[in-house]
């Protein structure tokens, strides 16, 4: 029996890279359903290919389009996202692989697991805005979380074997990104251009700006918190350039546990598809005689203040983390439009926080509330500024 796998996000950074791992283990996994937001002739190119039982397309004026070039395929084709929590629960889908981008992938992540299906979480931002809900809801359901975060996945992936074994520090490396050597007032005039060529990675354009103002690092300490249990003092953060120590695990006896490999994320894809075990893969290696040189450095919060930001959110708890990831994708897309300026997004980050109605045990209906004030807020600033 193949299994099963929903991929919602199929024609992004994730989500082509999943299929590629599905196209190398084509005798162990199958595409049950690809789904899209815009991009619609992408999502019929792999349609065709793959043969999925079910494709969506968020926006709906897309629909006919997508319908009538595969008219002459038994595949079922839906719109919207209602169609797009549904598909999620599918009976013979076995695990559901979130790779849509931001707040969006709350909701069906929250079906999928109610559904009892193994998640692989690319979708960090449904973690950063309700990890203790989406926490709770996987262990009522006793459905399974796997990483795809190269981070997580490398913790998680030193993890192994170590069950009851008290973690002392988990330490996430970053790459520093595009900007890492600029001063504050270089930092003040980078353009969107500058910010979308990250040295190591190659992804969609939200998680690139984030990696650029190391939102995404502040992110993915909070993503951290929620997989692996851990209190936010025992998660540090260490700038390391060359991408090639994927994160670490300092265990209570001093011995650290890192997984190193080349930074390819169809490496974490896979392994989330395969565990516990793993497969052969046809990915380039690491060569030490010409990987010399692996250097460290701490990151800094005053010039990266978004990486502040999200530790103060993290601290104060409640639906602050929420609160910043709404303003977040709201000036990511306002930095993308030219509307705003690199370092303006903390500003305006920082004023939104500041601002949005602060509740310390959010219900699901309160995250909903808080994601619409926030980005209200985050938007009047813009405007305002
Ligand atoms: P991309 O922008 O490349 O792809 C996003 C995918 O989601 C596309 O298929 C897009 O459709 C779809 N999508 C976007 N918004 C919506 C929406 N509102 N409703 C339905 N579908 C939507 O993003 P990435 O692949 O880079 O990132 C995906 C997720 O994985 C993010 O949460 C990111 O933080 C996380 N991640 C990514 C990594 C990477 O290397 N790329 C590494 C670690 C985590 P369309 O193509 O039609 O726009
Ligand atoms: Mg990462």
């Amino acid at each position: 029996m193949k299994k099963q796998i929903a991929i919602l996000g199929s024609t992004g950074s994730i989500g082509t890279q999943a299929l590629q791992v599905i196209e190398e283990h084509a005798d162990l996994y199958e595409a049950y359903a690809l789904t899209a937001n815009n991009r619609v002739d992408e999502l019929i190119a792999q349609a065709r290919k793959f043969m999925p039982e079910i494709v969506v397309i968020g926006n709906e004026s897309k629909y006919l389009q997508l319908k009538e070039a595969l008219a002459d395929l038994p595949i079922k084709v839906y719109t919207g996202e209602e169609a797009l929590c549904q598909i999620v629960a599918e009976q013979p889908v076995d695990m559901v692989l979130t790779a849509m981008v931001g707040y969006a992938g709350l909701r069906p992540t929250m079906n999928a697991i109610r559904a009892r299906k193994t998640i692989a979480l690319a979708n960090k931002e449904t973690l950063v805005v309700a990890g203790e809900l989406i926490n709770e809801l996987a262990r009522v359901n006793g459905t399974p979380i796997l990483p795809v975060d190269s981070e997580h996945s490398a913790v998680f992936q030193c993890l192994t074997g170590e069950v009851g074994n008290a973690i002392e520090k988990v330490i996430l490396t970053a790459s520093g990104g595009p900007f890492r050597t600029f001063t504050r007032e270089q930092l003040a005039t980078v353009t969107k251009e500058q910010a979308l060529r990250h040295p190591n990675w190659n992804m969609g354009a939200k998680i690139t700006i984030d990696s650029a103002s190391m939102m995404n690092k502040g992110f993915e300490v909070m993503e951290a918190k929620w997989l692996f249990g851990v209190r936010p003092d025992q998660i540090e953060v260490v700038v390391h350039p060359q991408s090639v120590i994927h994160s670490m695990v300092q265990f209570e006896d001093g011995a650290v546990k890192a997984q190193l490999g080349m930074p390819d994320m169809r490496l974490p894809i896979q392994y989330a598809f395969s565990y516990p075990d793993r497969l052969h893969a046809s990915f380039p290696r690491i060569d030490f005689r010409t990987c010399t040189n692996l250097t460290f450095e701490q990151p800094d919060t005053s010039r990266f203040r978004n990486l502040a930001l999200a530790y103060e959110a993290l601290h104060r708890g409640g639906n602050m983390p929420c609160i910043v990831n709404a303003a977040n994708e709201v000036c990511v897309a306002a930095f993308l439009h030219d509307r705003l300026s690199f370092l303006g997004m903390s500003d305006i980050i920082e004023r939104t926080m500041q601002r949005a109605s602060f509740i310390r045990k959010p219900s699901y209906e309160d995250y909903v509330a808080t994601d619409a004030e926030a980005r209200r807020i985050a938007e009047e600033s813009i405007a305002n500024n």
